[in-house]
This record gives C-alpha cells, structure tokens and sequence, in this order.
C-alpha cells in the first residue's frame, strides 16, 4: 500500500466515526512563546483542552507535520542513526473533545490497526499506566479492562509515568496513555527473545507506532491532580512508521516515503545505501541524515523559516549544516546538492502539502545558498586546521585555538576533532570547554538585554536542541555543550 494510501484509509476511517478532517497546523509556530515548533498533533487544539475555546466539532482527524528537535522531545541525536525516529514527521491522530472517551479509542484504533490494515494481532503489544504513588493513582484499570476484551492478557504491558501518563505542562490537562507497539522481527527472532521484552527498549524492530491519550484530569498549581468534567481523546500515530509496517519493510527509510530522496541523493553523491559492509555503516547514517534533515528544512522554509542566526532560524540552520557536514565528511560533497532533493521532495509530497510545491523555487534557493557558503566555511576551516597543525609541537592541539576556528569561523568542533584525531593529534579539551563556557556567560548576558520579536532565545538553548551527533560520539569528544 503507497504511503498516500495510507493517509487517506486513516482519515476516511475516522471520518467514517464523524470525525472532520482538519488540515495540518504550520510546523512554525510564531505566536506562543513557549514552543517554536509543532511537536504534535494535539498542539493546535491547546485551547480546546484548556477549556478556553470550544470546538464547531467534537471530533476531528488530521494528518500534522511535526518537528521533534527542541524542549521536551528532541529526537536529533538519534535521526540518521536510528531508522525509526526523524526530525521532521507526520503525526496521525484522532481527537475528542469532551466526547467519546477510552472505549471508542481504544477499539477503534484496533479496528483500524487489525481489519482495516490488517496487521496481524499477535505482533501487536499493549501499554497501560501502571499508576502513581505520589499522585494517588492506581492502574488504569479502564483501560486495562478494554483491552483485555481484545488481546490476550500477557500482551498488555504496564508503564510508568515516563511513557505512559501525558501532560501539557506543570500544569493543566493531562491523564493517562496507552501505547500501541508493534513486532515487525523474523520469527527466528523472536523465537529468541520475546517482543514484550523488548517493548520501549529501543529496539529498531519492535517500535511503539500510536500513542493514546486519555485527557481525565486537570493539574492544579499545588500539583493536585482533579478529574475533569469534561473527558478528551488525544492520539499520535507516526506516519512513517505505520507505512514501514505496512510496505513490509525494516526501517521508515525503506518506505515509499523515502526512496526517492535516498534514490536521488544516492545518484547525486555517487553512493550506495544499505550496503555497509561495502560502503560503511557511516555512509547510510548520512544518506538517512540528509534525507531526513532537507525534509525538516524545505517544509520549514515552506512554512516561512528561514534559517538565521538566531532563534527559530538558528535551529533551521544547525538542522541544515548537520546535514551539510554529514556529506561532506562522509559523501565527499564538496559542491551543493542538498537544494537539488527539493524537486524529488516536492513531487513526493507536494499534493498533502501544497506548500511544498508553491515555496519549491524558495526552498531551493535557500538551500543552495546556504550550502555554498557553509561549505566555504568548511573548505577555510580546513585550511586554517592544517596551519594550526603545523604549529602545533607535540600531539596536543591547543583548545584556545580550536575554539577561535569553532566560534570566528564556525568551524563545527567535532569536526575538529575527527580530523585531529585522524591525522593523530589530541584536544585540550578542558581549555575549549573553558572559552566556550566564557563565551557562552557573554552572550547570554547580551541576550538578556535584547528581546527578540517573539522568541526569547539563549545560545544555551540552541546548542541544547542540537545535541549531540554520532562524529562527537565516535572521536569520544567529552560534551562540550552545556546542557
Ligand atoms: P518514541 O518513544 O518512539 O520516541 P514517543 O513516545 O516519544 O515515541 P509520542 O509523543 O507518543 O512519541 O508521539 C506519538 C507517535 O508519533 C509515536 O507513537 C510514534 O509513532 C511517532 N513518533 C514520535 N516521535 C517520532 C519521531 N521522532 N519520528 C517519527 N515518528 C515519531
Ligand atoms: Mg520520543
Ligand atoms: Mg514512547
Ligand atoms: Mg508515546
């Protein structure tokens, strides 16, 4: 089944439960100060579970581009390494509001899951809060109890608070979740270990694919928990990761939603995807990186971000230097090519998105532009590495001078280190950390003093959204980044 297929069965099943179809909110948000980006579905019907406005409908379906790389769900670090967890996603959900509750959720997303896409029950796991001591809640024994009608006790799982209780903020609606996972491994497999085992243990083949919220309660300031009058459904399920099990497939990049980008880039770079032993596990992590990341950046840009230097922007842009640098050390890019994806991208997604098409020639100049002159940096940087080098008398490169190619230059610093440690050569590392942190007291105490038009941002914050990456992990390089 195509990937549109799919979409369209979702939304056709609950539109057939009375639910409208409502468009994707912007990934962009440039009106609440406290999330730059859409990191879910529900994020656009904040007010209706806040109770400060009332829905036309009582139930609603949508498909909604979500981007996962700052606050409470940043996901960065794992995207290109993983195969299941992208910057940029699509978020399926259905909602209540004040309307049906756990029941009709709960059979209905197994309704959809088992007869209309007729995946086979018994790869399916369950979730069900296990409750909480210190919020005087016992087990979700609602929802327990429905789910018990449907699949086999030993395949509901009890979880904690962690993945298994929802909340806006400190305070607010919130309530408890039930989590559906799916087991996609060969029978020999699991044979081997039991997929209950391995649910929410990362395992790249039993992946959680929808989450179910139950919106019961409300969080007073005190942090007691009160039971709301009116009840909610919010749901989540990952696009990708739905059409990864349905196509058949190990891994979201094997879908038809990203081929053509992977087809494309692998032609473009010269390149082979998923041959690692020939090519390198780190080939496919940067073919995944930059498939994934011109994903985040063009629908960004369609939506009116442009990278910049600072807030919303600054995020857009390290997104896209990641994926810059991913080519350049891995793929041997040494020209733009990034750009050249927005016409495989536009075509693929441009008939949900329509914004894609109409902002392509944007997109692409954008990126192109960006490219070029990121990739100067990176060809000066060189350069100016090579001269430290040669200055450097013993194996140890000085950390102050790392730091003024990182922060002069923005020469990225794991680069720095995978070169050094290529050719041999060591870090003061504890000297770099030193002038970064310096450098960082400066210009948060700059920020304080300047507001920005809708987005308060320190650099602290920034470097937080971009984590860590697996260059960093592999030359070991101690966390530079205060976080
Ligand atoms: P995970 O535990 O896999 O990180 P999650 O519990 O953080 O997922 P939710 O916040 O429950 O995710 O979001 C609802 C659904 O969205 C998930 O069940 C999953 O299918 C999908 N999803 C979440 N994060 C991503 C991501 N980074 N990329 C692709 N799909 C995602
Ligand atoms: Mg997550
Ligand atoms: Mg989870
Ligand atoms: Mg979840």
């Amino acid at each position: 089944m195509k990937s549109q297929e799919i979409r369209s069965k979702f939304l056709a099943f609950f539109e057939s439960k009375k639910h409208e179809i409502v468009p994707s909110a912007p990934m962009v948000i440039k009106d609440d100060p406290s999330l730059m980006f859409t990191n879910a579905g529900m994020n656009q019907f904040k007010e209706y579970f806040l109770g400060n406005a009332t829905p036309k409908n009582s139930r609603a379906t949508d498909t909604q581009k979500c981007l996962r790389v700052s606050g409470k769900h940043n996901d960065l670090e794992e995207v290109g390494k993983d195969t299941y967890h992208h910057t940029m996603f699509e978020m399926l959900g259905n909602w209540s509001f004040g309307d049906y509750f756990k029941k009709e959720a709960i059979e209905w997303s197994w309704e959809l899951l088992t007869e209309e896409f007729q995946i086979t029950p018994e790869n399916l796991y369950v979730t069900v809060f296990e409750g909480d001591k210190e919020d005087g809640l016992g087990l979700d024994q609602e929802a327990f109890d429905l789910w018990k009608a449907i699949i086999p006790e030993d395949r509901i799982l009890l979880g904690d608070k962690k993945d298994n209780f929802w909340e806006m903020g400190d305070q607010g609606p919130c309530g408890p979740a039930s989590e559906i996972h799916i087991d996609i491994r060969s029978e020999e497999e699991k044979a081997k270990i039991p997929g209950k085992d391995l649910v929410n243990k990362d395992h790249p083949h039993v992946v959680e694919i929808w989450n179910l919220v139950f919106i019961q309660y409300n969080r007073m300031a005190t942090g007691k928990l009160v039971e709301l009058p009116n009840k909610h459904i919010d749901t989540g399920m990952g696009f990708e990761r739905l059409a990864m099990v349905m196509q058949d497939v190990k891994s979201n990049y094997d879908t038809d939603v990203f081929t053509p980008l992977i087809r494309e880039i692998q032609a473009i770079t010269n390149s082979t995807y998923g041959n690692p032993e020939v090519s390198g596990e780190e080939t496919d992590i940067a073919i995944r990186v930059i498939a994934d990341h011109v994903r985040a950046v063009s629908f960004a840009i369609a939506d009116g971000q442009l990278p910049s230097n600072n807030g919303a922007g600054y995020v857009i842009r390290r997104i896209l230097r990641r994926a810059i640098r991913y080519g350049f050390t891995f793929l041997n890019t040494k020209e733009p090519f990034i750009y050249k994806l927005v016409e495989t991208l536009s075509k693929q997604m441009g008939k949900q998105f329509p914004e894609l098409k109409k902002q392509k020639n944007l997109c692409e100049n954008v990126i192109r532009e960006e490219e070029n002159s990121f990739l100067r940096t990176l060809d000066q940087g060189l350069v100016l590495l090579d001269s430290i080098i040669d200055s450097t008398k013993g194996k140890e490169v000085s950390g102050k001078k790392a730091f003024e190619l990182y922060d002069t230059f923005g020469f990225p610093i794991d680069l720095t280190a995978l070169i050094l440690e290529e050719k041999g050569y060591t870090l003061d590392q504890a000297t770099f950390e030193t002038e970064l942190q310096k450098q960082k007291e400066r210009s948060r105490s700059a920020a304080q003093t300047k507001a920005e038009d809708w987005q308060i941002l320190f650099e602290d914050d920034v470097e937080e959204f971009i984590g860590y990456d697996h260059l960093e992990a592999n030359v070991k390089i101690a966390k530079y980044r205060k976080v």
